[in-house]
């Protein structure tokens, strides 16, 4: 490089801009460059003024900004989602983004030489030799990648026709945005090409190989048998179709998908950590109107971002189990109904809409809600942080506000409000469970313990998850741990109650819940659940009759596992050797972060353990979460036999598992409910953590109840 610089140094390594455009073209450049920049920054503005109209204060969401915007710039320039899953999309991504941004902080570089450094403060221009040559060889070599990376994308659009790029929603603009990045860039290359070869007639333009790709089309141009001539009576037609391309991108940039990359930046920055497993209350002042989500008014401003960032990528409906088993969900269809009714409403296209309810005309069906299992496999996979959950709760509320929840729904928030519990059973026989066991369960009421025990609705009322509590507690007994529980004063946790919109009874539930607690002397909470370990630990700690943090609670795998480590659980029991596979459930793992305490459990009974390809964030959901436990869907399949089939054929033990493992009661109704309809009864077994371990440890004939 050193010695082309000596060959030719000073102004001559450089290029010419503006080379054959003139005076009056540079003009009309400038002109055109101002129209598309003042179009681009109206319509930003319009589209933030548009999210000003969602409730919520901005300043929610910007606490600690720089924190935030670091922590996205990680999120977004690793393309860490999009490599998630899916690693050909992560490299394409990589290749778009980096060499998209390479290419504009370089055009933002040549504008700030010839337009502020020269232009501007009369200096002479840095763009020549060695900085030059630098420059040329980087945007080349990044030009290049950003090519690459839309030409693999365009591959998979339309030649693979990856089926989950297209959807009710594809529309024109998807074609148009992947097809001018191309043009941009392979049009960026051939005017390259044509000015090297148009301007070597003038002087030496040895040193231009740098630019190896345009020096590339030079050298096929030549080959063409296009004369530098010919080059340079072409080169104004190929400059300005470039430039007027690029001019019209950024114009529109905002009106279109090209703004994801803003919106999607900006929904990154704005992200709750907490989204989903923390649901937003309703104002104590709220009247039943104004709960959930009936008008767009209703919406955040953050839910409104929302909408505009979704790149409809379709990862959200791969992985959501509702779609799968042929529930009438789509969350990226639900999110983008959502933004085009915005639309179609602003710009006078359509009439104001209840956004959800049951039959006629709504934005969104309320069978669609309920499908929902708020499982958050969605927001696990969106790459742009967008929070379904969040908003799915407020149509749920809705729904349930105006008196449109699901039947089966609404006997089980009666039986809990009448009861306490889902069960619809009498408030004094939630400890029957332990009438058999040959020990006395310590009562929390009476005595400070180190571990409050919360066991929960089914482990206390359903014959088969009896046996989950009654095995814990023998556990807890044969370690010595210091525990107890709260008897008849328990309720339903409330996360589903939660989940289905029924905001006002888990309030109620809160109330009496953490009233019980606060009135023992404990250390810590242990829920036998996840669902209620969710609660517990996320959202209860927002009250104000709770007494606790969310470090207070535990899963009771967690428990267990420290009690491992601690050596206070030696398996001086049965070596078990059974092949079996683990279900991650959503509000353990994917919710909490939880996978490694059961897995560690499993491994210590000297099971083999076998993953499902699904597995640790990417389970399956068995189809209860969200109230899908207490409603009737037409699946095909049900989760639940979907996952035991993915059991028996797609571990590396294959049909050799004999047994399913699960560590929540929930999970546990839903797989002996598919192993049955499935037609698996036969092939395995479905046992949870707590029972694996209490025949480890010996002890299961303690748990066992004579029929
Ligand atoms: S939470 Fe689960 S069931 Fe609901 S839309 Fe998301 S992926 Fe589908
Ligand atoms: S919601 Fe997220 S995952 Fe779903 S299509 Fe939109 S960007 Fe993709």
């Amino acid at each position: 490089m050193d010695s082309l610089v000596l060959a030719q140094t000073g102004s001559e390594v450089t290029r010419p801009t503006f080379w054959r455009i003139g005076h009056l073209g540079e003009a009309i450049f400038y002109y055109l460059s101002a129209v598309a920049i003042a179009f681009f920054l109206f319509g930003v503005y319009e589209r933030f003024a548009t999210y000003a109209r969602g409730t919520d204060s901005w300043f929610d969401r910007l606490d600690d900004l720089p924190g935030r915007v670091l922590g996205a710039a990680k999120i977004v320039f690793t393309n860490e989602k999009q490599f998630d899953r899916d690693l050909y999309a992560g490299v394409m991504h990589a290749f778009v983004l980096w060499g998209f941004l390479t290419l504009f902080i370089g055009t933002t570089i040549l504008a700030i030489d010839m337009d502020v450094w020269t232009k501007g403060l009369g200096q002479d221009s840095f763009f020549v030799g060695n900085f030059y040559l630098s420059y040329s060889l980087v945007m080349d070599a990044m030009g290049l990648l950003f090519v690459v990376g839309v030409g693999m994308a365009i591959y998979r659009r339309y030649w693979v026709r990856e089926g989950r790029l297209w959807g009710k929603h594809t529309s024109t603009e998807d074609d148009l945005f992947v097809w001018t990045l191309f043009l941009l860039g392979v049009g960026g290359y051939l005017t390259e090409g044509v000015r090297i070869l148009g301007t070597s007639q003038f002087r030496n333009v040895s040193f231009e190989t740098v630019s190896f790709v345009g020096w590339f089309v030079r050298d096929v141009l030549e080959l063409a048998g296009v004369t530098p001539g010919m080059a340079e009576a072409a080169y104004p037609v190929v400059w300005w179709s470039h430039s007027l391309l690029a001019l019209a991108f950024v114009a529109t940039i905002p009106y279109a998908k090209p703004f994801h990359m803003i919106s999607s930046f900006a929904n990154v920055v704005t992200r709750d950590e907490k989204a989903g497993k923390r649901l937003p209350g309703v104002p104590d002042d709220a009247s039943p109107e104004e709960i959930g989500h009936g008008s767009i008014e209703d919406f955040s401003w953050k839910e409104l971002l929302d909408h505009d960032a979704c790149t409809k990528c379709g990862r959200c409906s791969s992985v959501c189990p509702a779609k799968a088993s042929g529930r009438p969900l789509d969350p990226r269809d639900v999110i983008l109904d959502l933004k085009q009714y915005r639309e179609d409403l602003d710009a006078g296209r359509t009439d104001e809409q209840p956004i959800v309810a049951d039959g006629g005309t709504s934005v969104v069906d309320s069978e669609t809600m309920e499908s929902c299992m708020s499982c958050m496999a969605c927001m696990d996979a969106c790459p742009v942080e967008i929070e379904h959950v969040e908003q799915f709760t407020g149509m749920n509320r809705r729904l349930t506000e105006s008196g449109q929840m699901d039947a089966n729904v609404q006997d089980a928030m009666m039986n809990v409000f009448q009861n306490g519990n889902t069960f619809g059973e009498p408030e004094r026989k939630r400890p029957d469970w332990a009438d058999e066991l040959d020990f006395e369960v310590p009562d929390a009421r009476e005595e400070p313990v180190e571990y409050l025990w919360y066991v929960g609705d089914y482990p206390s009322f359903d014959e088969r998850n009896r046996k989950i509590a009654r095995s814990l507690a023998t556990i807890f007994e044969a370690s010595g741990v210091d525990y107890g529980i709260l008897y008849e004063d328990e309720q339903t946790a409330g996360n589903d109650v939660r989940r289905v919109g029924e905001e006002g009874l888990y309030e109620m539930l809160v109330e009496d819940n953490a009233t019980a607690i606060r009135d023992c002397e404990y250390d810590n909470i242990v829920c036998t659940d996840p669902h209620s370990y969710n609660t517990f630990r996320n959202e209860y700690p927002e009250f104000d009759d709770c007494d606790w943090d969310e470090d207070d609670v535990f899963h009771y795998t967690q428990v267990i596992e420290d009690l491992f480590r601690a050596g206070q659980l030696g398996l001086s029991g049965t070596e078990l050797d059974y092949a079996v596979t683990y279900h991650d459930p959503c509000h353990l793992g994917r919710y909490n972060g939880e996978f490694e305490a059961p897995r560690e459990i499993v491994a210590g009974t000297g099971c083999e353990l076998s993953e499902m390809p699904r597995n640790r964030e990417d389970s399956f959901c068995c189809g209860g979460g969200g109230g899908g436990l207490w409603m009737d869907f037409d699946e095909d399949p049900k989760p639940s036999e979907e996952r035991l089939r993915e059991a028996l054929e797609d571990t590396d033990a294959g049909s050799r598992v004999e047994k399913f493992v699960v560590a929540c009661p929930m999970c546990m109704t839903m797989y002996e409910d598919g192993r049955k309809t499935g037609g698996f009864e036969d092939d395995l077994e479905i046992v949870d953590v707590a029972e694996l371990l209490v025949e480890a440890i010996g002890e299961t004939e303690r748990v066992e109840v004579s029929d």
